[in-house]
């Protein structure tokens, strides 16, 4: 949100804090987790509270790699770029894994499933499997459909699995250490000096020797910067009553080139989400998180053809803002005049396969001067 002159009178009190980590979502909280790693006293502050933003309103799904079909990412972005961001994704994986395997954590290792909705998609999809396959990544190719629902063909991901998101981010905050300061919005940042960064938020003047703005899709309220380079983009998701025939789909499944998907949750319901294709004008470019009657309608009818065994009424509907980056990747880098103001955002509807790894790689950049590789936003330059 903006501030108004009268609630932006910078009499709060100053708080002097050493790394200062704004947004606690995933990313935040894993950010947190690394700078803590690396002998710092980290503070996370956020708007609401942990994980409240597209964090915990995700389907939970671990996949590894790019949203983009193999072959196609390979032409778009190169295939280094593409080596990079799996190996990215693995080392995010590795990292969640380890958070959940210290907390409590529902956790299903399912693998994924890649469905193809039409015979042109189905041979995309098997041009996909084979650009995998030469690559070495361990796939499982289906010329028919594993789920005898009317899909054409399908990949399958052996390693990949079904979290439960809420719990994983918890999680991470407790093993990070840091402290939290809920409720509590930022709306500017000043770089005071080469050591100080002043950050002015609702209930303090933080004073940190380091900032990271780990804010995802709101990153373009807090700074111009990302204005053009972040596009909020809402998702959303319907949930069944509990299922009394058992689950349905026993796999991480998407389809319709990942802009459908759908799963068992861990208490035996059906989740689907998607419907942004078919009504982009409505659900891009927005940071209203309320459900709409469009897609909210054609998610219905998507689990009436595709599971008309489910015959159990939808118990919960909602919506989340995810950040998109221009170019697909999540974006990494410092703001401009503002050396001590770092970033990490743009996770699309993979943060789950990219977000520990990349908050791991700002951290570094931050503390470290490491370059952040295909994730730098000096590619947007
Ligand atoms: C419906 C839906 C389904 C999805 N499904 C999947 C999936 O199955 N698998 C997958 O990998 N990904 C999925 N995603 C995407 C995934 O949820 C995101 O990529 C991931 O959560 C991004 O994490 P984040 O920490 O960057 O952002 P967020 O969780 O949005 O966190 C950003 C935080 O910053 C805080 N903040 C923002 N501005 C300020 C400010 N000025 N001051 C203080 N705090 C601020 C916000 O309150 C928020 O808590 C889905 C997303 C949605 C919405």
């Amino acid at each position: 949100m903006t501030v108004s002159l009268w609630q932006a009178n910078g009499t709060q009190p100053i708080r002097e804090v050493d790394f200062l980590i704004v947004g606690a979502g995933l990313v935040g909280c894993s950010a947190a987790y690394f700078a803590g790693q690396a002998g710092r006293n980290v503070t996370i502050t956020d708007t609401r509270d942990i994980a409240l933003g597209a964090s915990s309103r995700n389907a939970g799904f671990m996949i590894t790699g790019l949203d983009t079909y193999y072959h196609h990412a390979t032409e778009h972005y190169g295939i280094d770029v593409v080596r990079e961001m799996w190996a990215l994704s693995r080392t995010t994986h590795a990292h969640l894994r380890y958070f959940a395997r210290g907390g409590d954590v529902e956790w299903h290792d399912c693998g994924s499933m890649l469905l193809a909705e039409s015979k042109e998609e189905a041979h995309d999809l098997e041009n996909a499997a084979r650009a995998l396959e030469a690559d070495g990544i361990e796939i499982e190719y289906c010329s028919s459909d594993p789920l005898e629902r009317g899909y054409h063909a399908a990949i399958r991901q052996p390693q990949d699995a079904a979290v439960q998101p809420y719990q994983l981010v918890q999680t991470i905050f407790k093993q990070s250490g840091a402290e939290l300061v809920a409720n509590n919005e930022v709306y500017r940042i000043e770089q005071a000096d080469d050591d100080t960064v002043l950050v002015y938020t609702r209930q303090f003047i933080f004073k940190a020797r380091e900032v990271l703005l780990c804010t995802n899709a709101y990153s373009v309220i807090l700074d111009p910067y990302f204005i053009g380079k972040i596009i909020p983009t809402r998702a959303q998701i319907i949930v069944t009553a509990p299922l009394k025939n058992g689950p349905v789909v026993n796999t991480c499944g998407y389809s319709d080139y990942g802009y459908m998907y759908y799963r068992d949750t861990f208490d035996g319901r059906l989740l689907i989400g998607g419907g942004r294709k078919q009504h982009k004008a409505l659900e891009n470019d927005t940071m209203d998180d309320r459900t709409t009657d469009p897609v909210q309608r054609f998610l219905e009818n998507y689990l009436r053809e595709k599971f008309p065994d489910v015959t159990e009424p939808i118990d919960m509907r909602w919506a989340g803002i995810m950040g998109f980056s221009i170019d697909g990747l999540p974006m990494v880098g410092k703001l401009p005049g503002k050396s001590r103001v770092g970033f990490a955002v743009g996770f699309h509807g993979h943060g789950l396969a990219m977000g520990a790894g990349t908050a791991e790689r700002a951290v570094d950049m931050m503390l470290k001067g490491t370059d952040p590789g295909a994730v730098s936003a000096a590619r947007l330059r």
